[in-house]
C-alpha cells in the first residue's frame, strides 16, 4: 500500500468547500457537505507540508511498538484544511499503548492555547498503527469526537512507517457521524 494520493487531485477537479470551523465554542458545522459530496467522492483535501508528513510519520517509527499521536494545526481553506504544524503529544494510555491511543486533555489544553497565539486551528490529529493497516479502527471511529477534522493515520510495519492515510469525521452527531477517506497533498517546499 502506498501514501493516499488520488490521481483526481492533480486534475484539477473542484471539490465541497470545508467551511471554517471553531471548536473553541461549539462543534457545530456546515451542512452543505453532505447534500453535495456524493458518498464516491473524495472529501476536502488535507495538505501537509513534506516536513510535517515526514515528521509525524518518523514519530511513528520512534514509539513504535506503541501508538504515537499529536495535533496537527493549519487553516481552513475552500479545498479543506492546509496544516502547518503538528505538535507531539504523549500517548496517556499506558495500558494499552500498542492498540489505543488516547491524548491527555490537560495536553490537549496546552496544544489549543499554542494554536490560538500562532492564529491556527485544530485541523486534525495523527496516531500509529503498530503492524497494522493505516485504516481507522472501530475504537477510533468510537473516540473521535472533532467533527470536519482530520485523522491522520500511518501504518509502522516492524518500525517502519508504511502507508498513510487521512480520514475526515464527518456528520453532526454521535450517532450519525462516520469517516471518510480523504485526499492528502504533500507541499513538498512551504516556502516555494
Ligand atoms: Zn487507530
Amino acid at each position: 500500500m502506498v501514501a493516499f494520493l488520488s490521481a483526481n487531485m492533480e486534475s484539477g477537479t473542484s471539490y465541497p468547500s470545508l467551511s471554517p470551523i471553531s471548536h473553541t465554542g461549539s462543534m457545530t458545522r456546515n451542512s452543505a457537505m453532505e447534500t453535495s459530496n456524493p458518498p464516491t467522492a473524495p472529501g476536502p483535501i488535507l495538505r501537509l507540508p513534506r516536513a510535517v508528513y515526514e515528521g509525524l510519520r518518523a514519530h511513528g517509527e520512534e514509539t513504535y511498538p506503541h501508538e504515537c499521536c499529536g495535533v496537527l494545526l493549519g487553516h481552513p481553506t475552500p479545498d479543506g484544511w492546509r496544516v502547518e504544524k503538528a505538535v507531539r503529544a504523549v500517548n496517556a494510555r499506558t495500558d494499552a499503548a500498542h492498540n489505543r491511543y488516547s491524548i491527555a486533555p490537560a495536553d490537549l489544553v496546552k496544544i489549543e492555547m499554542e494554536a490560538r497565539r500562532s492564529k491556527l486551528d485544530i485541523a486534525g490529529f495523527y496516531h500509529s498503527h503498530p503492524d497494522h493497516p493505516a485504516h481507522w479502527s472501530a475504537t477510533d471511529l468510537a473516540e473521535a469526537h472533532w467533527f470536519g477534522c482530520s485523522y491522520v493515520i500511518t501504518q509502522v510495519a516492524k518500525g517502519m512507517a508504511k502507508a498513510t492515510c487521512s480520514f475526515l469525521l464527518m456528520g453532526k452527531t454521535e450517532t450519525d457521524k462516520r469517516f471518510e477517506a480523504q485526499a492528502l497533498k504533500i507541499d513538498s517546499d512551504p516556502s516555494a
